[in-house]
C-alpha cells in the first residue's frame, strides 16, 4: 500500500473527526475482554455482527442476580421472587422505551431473533395462511428469516416470493412493488443485512405492504445495535432482535408485535405462565405478553439486556451511529487500497459491516492468517447462502465494527490483511 503525503494528511483529518465524536478510549475500558491477547497479540475484535462483547456493568448484573436475587418469577409471594419479577418486568419496560413501543405488553421475551421469527411464522401461519397465499422475503435474508417461512409455506401450501437486489446489494424496490398483491399475507425483511451492511428502506416497504393489506415483520438483529429504531414511527407489525448482538447476554431476544395483532394470534408454545386456567377439558390463555412466554424464561438474560440498554443509552444511539459511520468510511477507504480486494455490499446506506473477497484467495485462509495476528473476523456464508449464490461467491470475509472499536485496530487489521494477501498470492 502506497501513501502520498496528501493521503496521509487526509487520513489524519479523518482520524481526528472520529475521535471527536466519541471518547472511545474510555469506553474500551468498560469491556474487559478487550484487554486480552490472542495468539500473543492484542485482540482486535471485528466479529460484532456475530455477537458483541459485554460491558462490565452487564457482567456484574449477571453475577449480582445469581449472587443476590436468584428466584423464579411471576409465581412467588416471597420477597426474592418479587424482586426478581420486578427486575425482569423493569427490563421489559426498558426495551419498550428503547424501541418506542406503545405498551410494555407488546414486548415478548424470546431466546433471540431466530426464536422471535419462528414464533410469528408458526402462530401467524397456523391461523392466517391458506393454500395459494404469498409471503415475501428478500435475497439478503439471514437463514432465520428464510427457513421458518419455508417451513410454514410447505405446511400450508403457501408460496414464498423473493425481492431481488442489485449488484451494490440494494433491494430493487420496483420489483418488490410488482411482487405485492392481494395474495401477499406477510412481508418479512431485514432492516440491516448482516452480510452486506445494507440499511433497507423499511419504512417505505411497510407502507407499501400495508396498502395491499399485508403484515410486515422486520428482522432487526443487525439494526438495533447500530441505529435508532422506533417501531411506532416505522409502523411495523412485528420487529425481532437479539440481546447478544446489542451488548447483552446470549439466549435472550425480543419480539415486538402490535397489541391487537398479537391478541389475534394463537400461543406458540404451551406450558406454565402462558395460561390463565387449566382443566383437563379446557385451558384458557394468559394475557399479553405472558401468552407467548411459556415456561421459566431467561430471567437473568432479560435483566442483563435491560442493563445493556441503559449502557447504550448512556452513550447515545445517534453518537454510536455517527461514530460507526466514520469507522466504516475509514476502513473502506483503506481496504480499497489493497490490490485484489473486492467489497461485497456497496449500498448507499450502510451500517458498519465490511464484507470482501480477495482475488485468488479463499476467505477462510484470510481469516485463519489474520487470527494468528490477533484479528477476529468472520468468514463463510454468514447464514446467507442464497445471497452468496447471488454474488456468485462461496463466502466472504467480514469485518463488522462496534462503537468500542477504534482506528488503530483498523490499521492493525489492514496491515494483517496486507500480510495475508501477500502470503497467499
Ligand atoms: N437475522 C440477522 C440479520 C442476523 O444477523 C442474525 C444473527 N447473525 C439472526 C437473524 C439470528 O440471530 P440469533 O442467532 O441471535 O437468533
Amino acid at each position: 500500500m502506497l501513501y502520498t503525503t496528501t493521503s496521509i494528511l487526509k487520513l489524519k483529518r479523518d482520524l481526528l473527526k472520529i475521535t471527536q465524536i466519541l471518547d472511545v478510549e474510555s469506553i474500551r475500558k468498560d469491556f474487559p475482554i478487550l484487554k486480552r491477547e490472542v495468539n500473543g497479540k492484542p485482540l482486535v475484535y471485528f466479529d460484532n455482527g456475530a455477537t458483541s462483547q459485554k460491558p462490565q456493568v452487564v457482567i456484574d448484573a449477571i453475577t449480582n442476580y445469581y449472587t443476590n436475587e436468584n428466584s423464579n418469577i411471576h409465581r412467588g409471594i416471597h420477597t426474592l421472587s418479587q424482586e426478581a419479577t420486578n427486575a425482569y418486568e423493569e427490563a421489559r419496560k426498558k426495551v419498550q422505551q428503547f424501541i418506542n413501543a406503545k405498551h410494555s405488553n407488546e414486548i415478548i421475551f424470546t431466546k433471540g431473533t431466530t426464536d422471535s421469527i419462528n414464533l410469528v411464522a408458526s402462530s401467524f401461519g397456523k391461523k392466517h395462511l391458506k393454500k395459494g397465499d404469498e409471503i415475501i422475503i428478500s435475497t439478503m435474508e439471514h437463514h432465520s428469516n428464510i427457513v421458518p417461512w419455508q417451513m410454514i409455506c410447505e405446511e400450508k401450501e403457501a408460496i414464498l416470493k423473493v425481492i431481488p437486489i442489485n449488484d451494490k446489494g440494494e433491494l430493487l424496490m420496483d420489483e418488490f412493488k410488482k411482487l405485492l398483491s392481494p395474495k401477499t399475507k406477510m412481508v418479512a425483511v431485514t432492516h440491516v443485512s448482516n452480510t452486506l451492511g445494507t440499511i433497507n428502506p423499511v419504512k417505505e416497504i411497510i407502507a407499501e405492504a400495508h396498502q395491499k393489506g399485508a403484515l410486515v415483520l422486520i428482522d432487526g438483529a443487525q439494526a438495533v445495535p447500530h441505529t435508532k429504531v422506533d417501531v411506532q414511527d416505522l409502523d411495523c407489525d412485528f420487529y425481532a432482535f437479539s440481546g447478544h448482538k446489542m451488548f447483552g447476554p446470549t439466549g435472550v431476544g425480543i419480539l415486538y408485535g402490535k397489541e391487537a395483532i398479537l391478541n389475534n394470534l394463537p400461543p406458540y408454545q404451551g406450558g406454565g405462565d402462558m395460561i390463565k386456567t387449566v382443566t383437563f377439558e379446557k385451558t384458557t390463555y394468559n394475557e399479553l405478553p405472558h401468552k407467548f412466554e411459556a415456561g421459566t424464561p431467561n430471567i437473568v438474560g432479560g435483566i442483563g439486556l435491560g442493563v445493556a440498554i441503559d449502557y447504550m443509552n448512556s452513550i447515545g444511539i445517534s453518537t454510536i451511529e455517527a461514530y460507526e459511520h466514520e469507522l466504516l468510511a475509514y476502513a473502506t477507504k483503506q481496504i480499497k487500497q489493497i490490490e485484489g480486494v473486492r467489497i461485497i455490499g456497496e449500498a448507499k446506506n450502510k451500517a458498519s459491516v465490511l464484507s470482501f473477497v480477495v482475488d485468488g484467495t479463499h476467505p477462510s485462509d484470510i481469516g485463519m492468517i489474520i487470527d494468528k495476528l490477533g484479528v477476529a473476523i468472520r468468514t463463510g456464508h454468514h447464514c446467507t447462502e442464497p445471497l452468496m449464490n447471488r454474488f456468485n461467491v462461496p463466502g466472504t470475509a467480514r469485518a463488522s465494527f462496534a462503537f468500542y472499536n477504534n482506528e488503530e485496530e483498523i490499521d492493525i487489521f489492514i496491515a494483517a490483511l496486507n500480510r495475508a494477501v501477500t502470503m497467499l498470492k
